[in-house]
């Protein structure tokens, strides 16, 4: 069926622990997002910016309060059909052995010009037709790419899935300067019509989000504007 149409993303007073005996990762969640509104994430180390994604995903079960996409709270909806709707370029993204077909499409569902036109999105078309097209071979964890073009592998797959909701969470490792750009355009061309949730690391990159949450303790500090803050 056609959810998620929108991408509206509403957390209301989530809390949730990791175990039972742990403290509240995050307290009182409660946010909406609008629609393909671009949010960014900061705050300290351990303040709960992936825990906030990870509820999302459905990850940890023991949580508190309701989440909800399109208005549909998300524990209604199967695991799978959840994790194949939403999507999450990670901080150091996995890329299976394989072939890079696989890596993109491991359901074999696209054709190969569509493969090539999400690669042509995120500007790898080049450097995958110098490695050898789309049978290019991936080693484990995909080593044999840098960390900046496996985020961008990751881009080209929720393109492929046309991803109404995309969660960022950015590399701490150092990008060089023209594939971090490239993430940024990326996000804000072929993403213009979807939810873009980032948990920024570099302070310049939430700059232009339409809103930002201050996550401090677990709990959202502020959520406003970037000029505001
Ligand atoms: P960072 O900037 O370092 O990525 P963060 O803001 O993403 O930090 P979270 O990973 O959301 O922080 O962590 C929030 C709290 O939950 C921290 O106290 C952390 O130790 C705890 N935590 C995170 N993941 C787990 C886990 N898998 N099991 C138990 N506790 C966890
Ligand atoms: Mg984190």
């Amino acid at each position: 069926f056609g959810w998620p149409s929108q991408g509206v993303v509403t957390f209301k007073n989530v809390s949730l622990r990791y175990r039972d005996h742990l403290n509240a990762a995050i307290k009182n969640i409660t946010f909406e997002t609008r629609p393909a509104e671009k949010i960014g994430i900061v705050g300290r180390t351990g303040s709960g910016k992936s825990t906030i994604v990870s509820a999302l995903f459905r990850m940890v079960e023991i949580f508190d309060g309701e989440i909800c996409i399109d208005s549909i709270n998300i524990s209604r909806i199967s695991l799978p059909t959840l994790r194949s709707k939403l999507f999450v370029i990670p901080q150091d993204p996995f890329l299976f052995s394989g072939s890079l077909r696989e890596n993109l499409d491991p359901l074999e569902e696209f054709r190969d010009i569509e493969l090539w036109n999400a690669l042509n999105k995120v500007n790898l078309e080049n450097t995958i037709k110098i490695l050898g097209g789309l049978t290019s071979k991936v080693d484990i964890g995909g080593v044999n790419f840098s960390v900046g073009q496996r985020q961008l592998i990751c881009l080209a797959r929720a393109i492929l899935h046309n991803a109404k909701v995309l969660c960022v969470d950015e590399a701490t490792a150092n990008l060089d300067l023209d594939t971090d750009r490239q993430i940024q355009l990326t996000l804000r061309s072929a993403f213009r019509k979807s939810t873009v949730i980032t948990i920024a690391h570099r302070v310049h990159n939430i700059l232009d989000s339409d809103r930002v949450i201050v996550m401090q303790d677990g709990e959202i500090k502020e959520f406003d504007c970037p000029d505001s803050l």
